[in-house]
């Protein structure tokens, strides 16, 4: 029997438009490679029983504003969102840290001289946040007009500048500055290039919008709730279960793949002209990851106080010490110092760790599928502004890029973006082209995050590509 649906992958874009479809009313199956769902939402005991850790995402500002997310009801299948009192701390050699804490007031308060420059730049978006991000997370460019197009423009004027260019000028104090170059490595580009400020403006204003919320137990249970919306809607979900060619995918009106560019090139790549072939080899894929996980015995005792109140901790210094690390990786270097973004989930969630027990998750950039073993440099820098640190150890877990491209194949290199999310590839994702979603087969679609908007839990590029499934099917069953 011809399924109406087939997704290959279950990471949030394919589940997110397994669900969508699912609930349109379509028989849907999914097909995951992995004995779990989830792709890089998954938690797991890495280090010891009972020592629950995120693989790979752990904080979700993005997930909490998705319109995807909001759209199925995933309180109802378990999801509860954990916010820490302090989204994100920064602290310097000097005892001080900067502070980017739920409230807008405070936290300008604390950014001294900076404070009301600090308040002008970001105060329009966060008071209009929820009528913003469906524009943010969207396509850029189908012909589409933004829902509210001026506060878009507003937003893009600077978004869509390096982030440096953003802060010169703008900010004169220390902690700010640095806080901003700790905001924009999430875009995996060196700080002097656009949209790196981007990443600043999105994630600075989400913090006092809607919070940088972790997931209770462990992002794993973001995951099995979009599942459960899936298999309520009727959807199947085949686990252990890689589609390794066309071939494999059985008969269905469409088929929507939660891949990468690269994956998708050996799976089917004789189905598609030689022009399209040759722009999707042309999709670039940035730096990798470093990653370690920690069991702790204790809290990391942080010099300054408030970063202990804190989900988020960025470790590398000022501005210029973090944009210095961000190049030298760009350029296939490996700092003796890097930027290192740590996050403590048991600050919000006690039922990460057996009681009086801590866990830690902490990340730096390397180049693309860089062997160096980077974890003596990330508890160097964690060390530095909390010494103390290592006696706390009791188990240690360590991801190369090599690890995470095993964990999941759409981290090609250990590029945990989706590819890199330079200002080209944030406009033409994965090609240039009027629908970045739909693949030239007819009911092929590419949904995962090497499409619009990018990289990060939010659904919102499966959700994207399942409307437009939804309208192929639709528009097929009327002819
Ligand atoms: C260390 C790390 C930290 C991160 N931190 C955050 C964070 O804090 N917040 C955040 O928002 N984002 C974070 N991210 C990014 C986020 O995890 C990804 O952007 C997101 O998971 C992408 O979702 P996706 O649905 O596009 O694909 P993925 O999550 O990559 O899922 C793809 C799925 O498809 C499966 N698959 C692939 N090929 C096949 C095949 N041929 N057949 C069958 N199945 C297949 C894979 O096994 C996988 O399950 C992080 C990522 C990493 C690695």
């Amino acid at each position: 029997m011809t399924a109406d649906v087939v997704v290959v992958g279950s990471g949030p874009n394919g589940l997110v438009a397994a669900a969508f479809l699912a609930r349109t009313g379509f028989s849907v199956t999914v097909f995951e490679g992995e004995s779990t769902v989830g792709g890089g939402c998954r938690s797991a005991a890495l280090t010891l029983p009972g020592f629950i850790h995120d693989i790979c995402a752990a904080v979700h500002p993005l997930g909490i504003s998705s319109p995807g997310f909001a759209s199925l009801p995933l309180a109802a299948h378990g999801l509860n969102w954990r916010q820490p009192e302090i989204p994100l701390a920064h602290p310097l050699d000097d005892g001080s840290a900067a502070l980017l804490e739920r409230s807008l007031d405070r936290t300008a308060a604390g950014f001294g001289r900076d404070g009301d420059a600090y308040r002008r730049l970001v105060a329009p978006f966060v008071a209009r946040w929820s009528g913003l991000v469906p524009d943010i997370l969207a396509p850029a460019v189908t012909g589409t007009v933004p829902r509210h197009p001026l506060l878009m423009a507003r937003f893009g004027l600077h978004a869509l500048r390096s982030v440096r260019g953003l802060v010169d000028g703008r900010f004169v104090e220390r902690g700010t500055k640095a806080l901003f170059a700790g905001l924009a490595v999430h875009g995996l580009l060196p700080l002097e290039r656009p949209p790196t400020a981007s990443f600043a403006m999105v994630l600075g204003a989400a913090a006092h919008a809607v919070g940088w919320p972790l997931v209770a137990g462990g992002s794993q249970n973001l995951a099995d709730a979009l599942a459960a919306c899936v298999r309520a809607a009727g959807g199947d979900i085949v686990r252990d279960h890689p589609v390794r060619a066309a071939a494999d995918i059985p008969p269905a009106r469409a088929v929507l793949f939660d891949i990468s560019p690269r994956h998708l090139l050996g799976l089917a790549g004789d189905r598609f002209p030689l022009s399209y072939r040759q722009a999707l080899r042309r999709f670039r894929h940035g730096p990798g990851v470093f990653k370690v996980d920690w069991a702790l015995s204790g809290p990391i005792p942080w010099r300054n106080g408030a970063c202990r109140r804190a989900g988020t901790v960025h470790l590398g210094g000022t501005f210029g010490e973090i944009a210095r690390s961000e190049r030298q990786v760009w350029l296939g270097g490996h700092p003796d110092r890097p930027a290192v973004l740590l996050v403590q989930p048991t600050v919000c969630d006690a039922s990460r760790a057996p009681a009086g027990k801590h866990v830690a998750w902490a990340y730096c950039h390397v180049p693309a599928g860089s062997p160096v073993d980077m974890a003596a440099a990330v508890e160097a820098q964690v060390e530095r502004f909390a010494s103390g640190f290592k006696d706390l150890v009791i188990g240690r877990h360590v991801m190369p890029p090599a690890a995470m491209e095993a964990h999941n194949p759409n981290y090609i290199g250990g590029d945990i973006t989706g590819g890199v999310q330079s200002l080209r590839q944030t406009f033409f994702r994965p090609v240039a082209g009027r629908d970045p979603y739909r693949l030239p087969v007819p009911g092929w679609f590419l949904c995962s995050a090497s499409t619009p908007p990018g990289g990060g839990v939010h659904g919102m590029c499966g959700l994207h590509a399942a409307q437009r499934a939804r309208h192929w099917l639709e528009k097929k069953s009327s002819t």
